[in-house]
This record gives C-alpha cells, sequence and structure tokens, in this order.
C-alpha cells in the first residue's frame, strides 16, 4: 500500500510538470503532449489533453457517434447565415461585443438585448450545437422560467455513498435540452436586434476609447464594451496571480443498453459504491486514493447518461482512467452497452486564482472563474447573474461617451462584489479538501454534508451563503456532523492551507 503511494506520488510529480507547462500556455483541449499521449501509463492523474486520440482504438469508440444536424438545425443554420448577413449595416460602433456563444454569452447577450442595448455575438461555433451535457436543479431553471427547456425531469435525486449509506433528496434535478435552450436564447436574442457573426475571435486593439475586435476572416467591430464569454479556457481576460486550478474530470456516455439497475423516477448524482473495484489489490488502491463517482441520468429503461467522475484532482485524473473505471463499473453491473450516442470529455477548472478586476475588458461564465469552485456546476447561475450584470452594463453605458476605466471596473465588482468573492473563498476552500481526501473520508464528509437540513445544503450548492454570519454557521453545522477523525483533518486543513482566507470569509 504504502510502496504503491510513493510510486504513485512519483508519477504524479513527473506528469506535473508537463501539466503545468500545458495550464501556462492556455489549456486548449485540443493542445497535447505527445510524449505522456504514448506512454499510455496506468497512472490516473497522468494526464494529457489527448484522450480523444487514445478512445480511437478502444472499443467504445469503435462505434459511430451520432453527429448528424437535424433538419431544424439546418434551418437555423439559414436563419442565423441570413441574420450574418445583415451584418454590413454594423459598421458603426455598438455598445457591446459578446465573444462565445455559449450559455454564458449567449444569457447576457439576451440579457443586454431586453435592455435595449446594440450587441454583436461572435462566436465559430454559433450554428453547433453545444457540447456539454447540462444537469441542473429544476427549482433555479423554475425561477428563472425556463423548465421547459429541460427534458427529462426527475422528480428525486438519489446518493449512494457507499453500500450501506444511501440518501433519497427531495430534490427534483433536469436535464437541459441543450438544442430547445440554444434556440431560445438566440431567438430572443434576434427578436430583440442581436446580430450574430460566426468567426472566432483573434485580438481586441483598443482604439483610444473604444475596441476592436479582430476576427479569423479579418472583420472588425467596434465596441464600447467588450465582453469575453468563451469559457473556461479563454483567451482574453487577465488573472492576477498564475491560474493554478483544480480540475473536476468526468468521462460521460449517453447509450443504448438491454437493461440497467436506475430507477427512472431518480437522477442518480453520486455513486460512491466501488464494489467493481475489489477485483486486485492496484484497482482497490487507486480507487481509495483517487476516488471517483458514477452519475448516471436514467432517460428510460433502455437509454441512460452514465458519467464516471473526478469531483475535483490537482493534477486531473485521465479521461483513460475514468473511462475504465466507467468500464469496469458497466461490466459489475452486469450492464450490456448496445449503442453509443455521444461520448463527453468533462474537464473543468475548479477555483484557481481571480480574474483581474481592473481589466478593460469584462468576463462572464468560465472566462470569469464562474464555476462553483467545490461541484463544478455554473449553468443556472450564469443564468441568474446575466440580468444583474446586464443592469450595471446599461447604467456604465447611460452616457453616450466612451466607458471610462472605472465604469469597467464598477462593473467587474458588480460580478465579483467583495461578498461573491469572500463566498468563492469558502466555496474553494471546501473544493480543495475534497481533492486531497480518500474515498473513505469523502463519503463520510457528503454523508455529513447531506444529514444538514435540506435549506443548508442546498444554499452552499445554489451560491447562497452570501453574509459571513451564514458562511461561519454552516461551516460550524457541519463540522458539529462531521466524525472525530475527519474533523481533525478539517482542522488540518483550515490551518495550513484555508489561513487568513478562510477566516476571512466567514468574519467579513
Ligand atoms: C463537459 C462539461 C459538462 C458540464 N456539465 C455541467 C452541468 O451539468 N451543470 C452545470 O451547471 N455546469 C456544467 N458544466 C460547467 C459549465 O456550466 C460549462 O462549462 C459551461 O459550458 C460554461 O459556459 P461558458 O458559456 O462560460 O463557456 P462555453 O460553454 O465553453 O462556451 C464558450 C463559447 O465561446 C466560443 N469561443 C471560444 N473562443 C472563442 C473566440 N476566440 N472567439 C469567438 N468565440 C470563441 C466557443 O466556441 C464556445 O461556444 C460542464 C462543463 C463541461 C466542460
Amino acid at each position: 500500500m504504502a510502496f504503491l503511494e510513493i510510486y504513485y506520488r512519483l508519477k504524479i510529480d513527473r506528469c506535473q510538470s508537463f501539466l503545468r507547462r500545458d495550464i501556462k500556455d492556455n489549456v486548449r483541449i485540443r493542445a497535447f503532449d505527445l510524449r505522456i499521449c504514448q506512454r499510455r501509463t496506468s497512472c490516473p492523474r497522468c494526464y494529457s489533453f489527448c484522450n480523444r486520440l487514445f478512445m480511437k482504438g478502444d472499443t467504445l469508440s469503435k462505434k459511430s457517434l451520432k453527429s448528424s444536424i437535424s433538419t431544424e438545425e439546418q434551418k437555423e443554420k439559414k436563419e442565423n447565415t441570413k441574420q450574418s448577413s445583415l451584418l454590413g449595416s454594423v459598421d458603426k460602433v455598438v455598445d457591446v461585443v459578446v465573444i462565445g456563444c455559449g450559455p454564458a454569452g449567449l444569457a447576457l447577450a439576451r440579457a443586454l438585448s431586453e435592455r435595449n442595448l446594440q450587441v454583436v455575438c461572435i462566436d465559430p461555433n454559433i450554428n453547433k450545437p453545444w457540447k456539454n451535457n447540462y444537469g441542473v436543479w429544476l427549482d433555479r431553471m423554475e425561477s428563472l422560467q425556463l423548465t421547459d427547456c429541460l427534458s427529462p425531469i426527475w422528480s428525486n435525486t438519489r446518493i449512494h455513498f457507499d453500500n450501506n449509506r444511501t440518501r433519497l433528496l427531495p430534490f427534483a434535478y433536469g436535464k437541459v435540452d441543450r438544442n430547445r435552450m440554444k434556440k431560445r436564447l438566440m431567438n430572443i436574442c434576434k427578436e430583440n436586434g442581436v446580430v450574430f457573426w460566426e468567426d472566432s475571435v483573434e485580438d481586441i486593439i483598443q482604439e483610444q476609447s473604444y475596441y476592436s475586435c479582430r476576427t479569423s476572416q479579418q472583420e472588425k467591430f467596434t465596441c464600447r464594451l467588450v465582453v469575453d464569454a468563451t469559457g473556461h479556457f479563454n483567451s482574453f481576460v487577465k488573472f492576477d496571480t498564475p491560474h493554478d486550478p483544480g480540475f473536476q474530470v468526468a468521462y460521460g456516455i449517453d447509450v443504448e443498453v438491454s437493461r440497467h439497475p436506475f430507477p427512472i423516477d431518480e437522477m442518480l448524482l453520486m455513486d460512491f459504491r466501488d464494489s467493481h473495484m475489489e477485483d486486485s489489490l492496484e484497482a482497490k488502491t487507486q480507487s481509495s486514493m483517487f476516488p471517483t463517482f458514477l452519475y448516471a441520468m436514467p432517460m428510460s429503461s433502455t437509454r441512460v447518461f452514465l458519467e464516471e467522475t473526478s469531483l475535483i484532482s490537482k493534477p486531473p485524473v485521465t479521461f483513460e482512467h475514468l473511462k475504465e473505471r466507467l468500464l469496469k463499473r458497466l461490466r459489475f453491473l452486469q450492464i450490456e452497452v448496445k449503442n453509443i450516442f455521444e461520448e463527453e470529455f468533462c474537464l473543468i477548472p475548479m477555483g484557481g486564482s481571480m480574474p483581474s478586476l481592473s481589466q478593460n475588458i469584462l468576463g462572464f461564465g468560465g472566462s470569469a472563474g464562474m464555476v462553483h469552485p467545490a461541484t463544478g456546476y455554473m449553468f443556472s447561475r450564469v443564468m441568474e447573474m446575466a440580468p444583474v450584470l446586464a443592469k450595471s452594463i446599461e447604467n456604465s453605458l447611460l452616457h453616450d461617451e466612451p466607458l471610462s476605466k472605472n465604469k469597467t471596473i464598477s462593473i467587474w465588482n458588480e460580478l465579483w462584489s467583495h461578498e461573491r468573492i469572500l463566498q468563492r473563498d469558502f466555496y474553494q476552500f471546501g473544493g480543495e479538501y475534497l481533492s486531497k481526501i480518500p474515498l473513505n473520508d469523502m463519503r463520510d464528509f457528503f454523508w455529513a454534508f447531506f444529514m444538514l437540513s435540506d435549506k443548508e445544503w442546498k444554499d452552499f450548492l445554489d451560491f447562497n451563503l452570501i453574509g459571513s454570519l451564514q458562511r461561519l454557521l454552516f461551516g460550524l453545522h457541519l463540522f458539529s456532523k462531521t466524525h472525530p477523525a475527519l474533523r481533525l483533518s478539517l482542522m488540518k486543513e483550515a490551518l495550513q492551507n484555508g489561513k487568513l482566507k478562510l477566516l476571512k470569509s466567514v468574519i467579513f
């Protein structure tokens, strides 16, 4: 056991140097390091960004993935092209250019256009569906009046902590119908006059007090404010200190199976059971040192989305390793895969440093570090924050004049108010703690977490621990629910790493 631990530590250290360089070089998943790629190590954290290449020869990927664009999407493409051709008329300075049409970019473009601001959205993938499978709590989408863009919806959510402990959470959960949601947001934008341009932005040039976004096809769009909504591996927003986040990594498949054991009215949020990893000492050790869980969305009795997830790891677990674990789990559960509709490779930077709040370019979504540092969720948050930010942008752009540096800073401060930063620090402490503990501690931690009242744990997940007193009470209550050994490790983490930041987050 100790030998294995040392062996993996050595491997991790070696891998980290590659990883750091990749991150510094502004990680785009497309970038990869062939040296790691060819090694095919068994170390779950010997990370490379080329796991898609690995997958090609493997059994699962031999089946073709369905990527055909539906007739509806083709119709939409035509409409968008028509819209783009109107662009000749946008040769004036517009209010805002939004770079990126992911959930964050479109939510913000919609909110800005509803305030009658002139908006141009630029993205090379405007006409393609969003890639990710998003899951959200129903209550948050209800308050946004977006529940009709969820399908399916599960009335309950299940967690298996181990073979003896399980909990059914009384909260409904939904899968975002990504085509419908994207279409909905784009249609509202178009009705409000937003112009979509299909291209990628290469440069942002400051010209006197305006900004010009230059695209790869040498088009130029001038505006008063640029919003970078290009996602987690962003291009334009700068960070205060080197960005060194942990990562949530998940390998998922949307599959047709002959049968599966998951009740179809329950969404399986986390299944930490690992009996399938008991066939060898190595597998068992890996499972306990690098915890992963199953996330399952049963769509029908024969169709299910399954994802093996590493909640947060630093350096990140590899896709290859997660895939191996998922296949092992499926064999154990006797789930026979008949058809694979889609594979998902999920990599989410969690926490890390904050974007600089004094820069002229505004970030929103992944590019602005808005993901929950302990859970990896962000979808509902950008939907909720878009109107708040749009209001602040409108106020700053009220007078028909160039935007002063102070005004941009005040918009950043709205997004990242003092309270929100403190809340992020508190969550980040939780995320970092979770990245360090073994499987059994993680099980006990979540058991204690979900023993809190539903309101308490839900507030934590929903970015609702806004006041310091709320955070303090939450922390103390959670602490009181954990068993002594976990308390000790929490205290150690607080003293060694949480330090002043953690203290401030529960005092100020
Ligand atoms: C696989 C996966 C699954 C996830 N699942 C969930 C979930 O279930 N629930 C949840 O709440 N969160 C989830 N997240 C986290 C988060 O909600 C997503 O990452 C979300 O997509 C981030 O939204 P975004 O708009 O900031 O960035 P993105 O969705 O990454 O969109 C960025 C857009 O910018 C465009 N772009 C990039 N560079 C340029 C450029 N130079 N010029 C123009 N356009 C550019 C891209 O084409 C893209 O369309 C998931 C993340 C991943 C990766």
